[in-house]
């Protein structure tokens, strides 16, 4: 026995399954239909009009039994349909029992009456199929039907309804009631035309309704025609016939199975198709007009030239309308499709078309101008293992976050593209490959979900093929993986080795708004005019400090403030923090925030004097002359050697009202730029700072013994202290001592750290022993003595175990 919920489940899936076929009795009706028209033609008079009327309500009622049969699930249409059909047989009864039109009458006849409210109801069965089926959503339907009824208007209008108009035998009601029938005709004919305009599935169902409809319209027509040739309200066996099929046809309609799917949507509704054959029925309509114009014309003299005009003006005023539209739809859906080609779906970056197309015109534009040009390889680290615990959708959800968390980093003409699954290539044309390391460290700062990458770097060499930087930054990507993930590798460098090193962090500080715009405008305002504030992203650092010893006394007389930041292993060249700062158009601040953070260390020692480190593009910057105090006594800036062309009148202004704060003035790294002379000869500074280029491995070399002689020279006379940089040996400390350096800085003597360092070893001196110069050289000048790249303290010249580094060893030679 069948539960009950098995019972219910039943009848929900059996009327689907029963109505797939049409019942054998709505069937044998619809056969018995047919043999009864074949009759009516065949007997004569009454009879033949009680078998008419019997013909008709057996289709309207055959129908309503389908509807009921197959239960389709939007019935109105249907109800609608046959309440119509309804309409007309009781018309047509009615017209019966009359025994035919009282011609006399000034008021219309009943059955008339009846069948005229047929077309309204009619006509809103056939706008809900069309509905149903979509066609709200095609607004060129609607104007196709409004072409072709139109035109077919400018025939009836011409043909039928002004020839009735013009008929003198006939009573004003005769002539009102065949203008509303044909216009009703003409009516029903455009929403037809609407539902056959509407795209979707032509089912038999479909095709039985429309065609049941179309040949009441031609029956009607028929009608008219007739009885306008012959003058009489009687119709013939003809238009009889096509009567009655018609209400077979709609009666049909409502018995097939797929009378079900008439009001079904079509689920992708064709914007911009235009069949053949709606286009040739648009060309027809375009010229109907014409051609009735021309037998207008030739017929007579051109006398219904009004409803012609005003139809063809019409029929064109929408074609033109139909163009308009179908245009814009086409070239809105040409831009959609471009971006379509063009982006990834999913993430919205470019896809890989695009990237192959790009970095062949990058690769292109970087030969042309001679500028460098960088790829990376970026693929996020265990995503799989990210999509197989959380979920596809949020695998998806990561991979359009991060692209949208990258591309806010990045500007053009960086690109950023969807090489393919999780893997996302980066175009970067004028980077060096450390400088797209930075980039790339800040997109790894700002991966969401707490995902990391992976990415290798490789710079195009322009003599070979793209493809070639992609398989070399790709190789260095498969090198960061296998080093354990979550890393930026630069083709042909070692992998970081040791665990992930982990986004840094950066932190997110606001500087004050400052009215004041900087004095070189190439840099972004502090705040806008309207005194906005602008919040950069600075990479964090910490300062540390390094003794500056002063050799006379051998004791710490000063320490230099240094910015270490926070990018564990991968680009430990401060320098190019800046340089990358300074392209972001923060550079002075970031420089302001180190000399801040350095004066802002606690404890410092009373006696000792602070250096801190500007460059001339920096204090060139107004901003930062204004975000250093007002007081700098104890300090001392020193001005390195930077690429921006500073005027040096601007720049001595500047330095003197820094010195009438109390700072004092350094000059850093002499000997390695190339304005050296001229700022020495101008700035006056109270402390050359020898670069080490020249310090390490002095003693020995004639070339750095006589530039430094120089140098000791310019402080003596200008009463200047001098600083040797880098002092890594003993034998070098001793030497330049010996030449008059006064001060010196090095690791030998104690490293940046942070805090406040005294000497290596803080006590026990011992006396100083100069070293004279060796009289002639050991060598011929090289730029690059031994040594000079050996700051390490394997250094044989450097002895780790010596109790003091200040005593110095003469070698035995020596
Ligand atoms: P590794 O750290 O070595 O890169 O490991 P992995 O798991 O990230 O790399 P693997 O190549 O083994 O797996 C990549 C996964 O990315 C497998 C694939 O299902 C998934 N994937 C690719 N495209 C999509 C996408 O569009 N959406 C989602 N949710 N997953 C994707
Ligand atoms: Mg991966
Ligand atoms: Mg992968």
């Amino acid at each position: 026995m069948l539960t009950r919920d098995r019972q219910d489940r039943r009848e929900e899936t059996e009327p689907a399954a029963r109505g797939n076929t049409p019942s054998p009795v709505l069937l044998g009706a619809l056969g018995v239909l047919v043999l009864l028209i074949a009759l009516q033609a065949l007997v004569p008079g009454a009879a033949a009009d009680l078998l008419h009327s019997l013909v008709a309500i057996g289709a309207v009622l055959t129908g309503l039994f389908g509807v009921l049969h197959h239960r389709p699930a939007r019935r109105r249409g249907w109800y609608l349909m046959l309440g119509g059909a309804a309409l007309w047989v009781l018309g047509d009864v009615v017209a019966v029992l009359d025994g035919g039109l009282d011609v006399s009458s000034n008021l219309p006849a009943l059955s008339d009456l009846l069948s005229l409210c047929a077309f309204p109801v009619l006509a809103a069965a056939t706008l809900d199929f069309s509905r149903a089926r979509g066609g709200s959503r095609d607004a060129g339907a609607v104007i196709d039907a409004l072409v072709v009824t139109t035109s077919v208007g400018v025939v009836i209008g011409v043909f039928l309804i002004a020839p009735l108009a013009e008929t003198s035998s006939l009573t004003l009601t005769t002539k009102a009631v065949g203008t509303a029938y044909l216009l009703g005709d003409l009516f029903l004919l455009g929403v037809l035309a609407r539902m056959y305009s509407v795209p979707s599935a032509h089912t038999l169902s479909y095709t039985l309704l429309a065609s049941g409809l179309f040949l009441m319209l031609a029956a009607d027509t028929g009608y008219q025609v007739t009885s306008l040739i012959t003058s009489s309200a009687d119709s013939n066996g003809l238009v009889d016939a096509g009567w009655l099929f018609g209400y077979l046809l709609i009666g049909a309609a409502a018995c097939t199975p797929s009378m079900r799917e008439l009001a079904d949507p079509e689920p992708t509704p064709a914007e911009t198709t235009l069949s053949l054959r709606r286009q040739a029925a648009l060309v027809v309509a375009l010229i109907l007009p014409g051609m009735v114009l021309l037998a207008d014309g030739f017929g007579s003299a051109a006398r219904h030239w009004p409803i012609i005009a005003a139809g063809m003006l019409l029929v064109c005023l929408l074609i033109l309308v139909r163009i308009l539209w179908l245009i814009s739809t086409v070239q809105d859906q040409s831009v959609r499709l471009e971006g379509l080609v063009r982006t990834d779906g999913l993430t919205g970056a470019p896809n890989r078309r695009t990237w192959d197309y790009e970095l062949k015109r990058a690769t292109d534009m970087a030969r042309e101008h001679g500028t460098s040009l960088c790829i990376a390889m970026i693929d996020l680290d265990k995503f799989k293992t990210f999509n197989d615990t959380k979920g596809h959708q949020a695998g998806d959800m990561l991979l359009r976050d991060s692209v949208a968390a990258w591309t806010a980093q990045i500007r053009p003409p960086a690109l950023l593209a969807r090489y393919g699954g999780e893997e996302f290539a980066l175009l970067a044309p004028g980077f060096s490959p450390l400088q797209l390391a930075t980039v790339l460290e800040r997109l790894r700062s700002v991966t969401p979900h707490g995902q990391t990458f992976s990415a290798g770097v490789a710079q195009w060499d322009p003599l070979t093929d793209p493809g070639k930087a992609v398989a070399a930054a790709d190789e260095a990507l498969y090198a960061a993986k296998r080093a354990g993930r979550d890393r930026v590798v630069i083709a042909g460098d070692e992998p970081p080795a040791g665990p992930p090193t982990g986004p840094i962090s950066f932190t997110s500080i606001t500087v004050k708004a400052d009215p004041i715009r900087p004095a070189d405008e190439s840099g972004p305002p502090l705040a806008s005019r309207r005194g906005r504030r602008r919040v950069h992203r600075m990479p964090k650092f910490e300062m540390v400090t390094q003794p500056i010893v002063d050799l006379r006394v051998q004791q710490v007389c000063a320490h230099e403030a240094l910015a270490r930041f926070d990018f564990p292993g991968t680009f430990p060249d401060t320098s190019e923090v800046f340089r990358q700062a300074y392209r972001e158009g923060f550079g002075d601040l970031l420089e302001l925030a180190a000399i801040r953070a350095a004066l802002d260390l606690p404890d410092r020692p009373k006696d000792h004097d602070l250096y801190v480190n500007a460059s001339a593009r920096a204090l060139m910057s107004a901003r930062m002359r204004t975000g250093l105090p007002d007081d700098l006594a104890g300090v001392t800036i020193e001005l390195s050697e930077d690429p921006g062309d500073v005027d040096m009148n601007d720049l001595l202004r500047v330095v003197n009202d820094l010195r009438d704060r109390g700072a004092g003035i350094a000059l850093d790294d002499v000997g390695a730029g190339a304005q050296e002379f001229a700022r020495l000869a101008m700035l006056q500074p109270d402390m050359v700072k020898i670069d080490r280029t020249l310090v390490v491995g002095s003693a020995g070399d004639r070339g750095r013994t006589a530039v430094v002689r120089g140098l000791v020279n310019y402080a003596e006379s200008m009463n200047s202290l001098i600083c040797a940089e880098g002092a890594e040996t003993a034998r070098d400390l001793g030497h330049l001592a010996a030449l008059g350096v006064t001060h010196a800085q090095g690791n030998l003597l104690a490293a940046p750290k942070p805090g406040w360092q005294s000497l290596n070893p803080p006590t026990g001196f011992t006396p100083f022993v100069p070293v004279e110069p060796a009289p002639e050289p050991e060598t011929a000048w090289t730029f690059r003595p031994p040594g000079y790249d050996d700051l390490s303290y394997d250094n044989p010249a450097f002895d780790p175990n010596a109790t003091n580094p200040l005593v110095i060893r003469q070698d035995p030679e020596d």
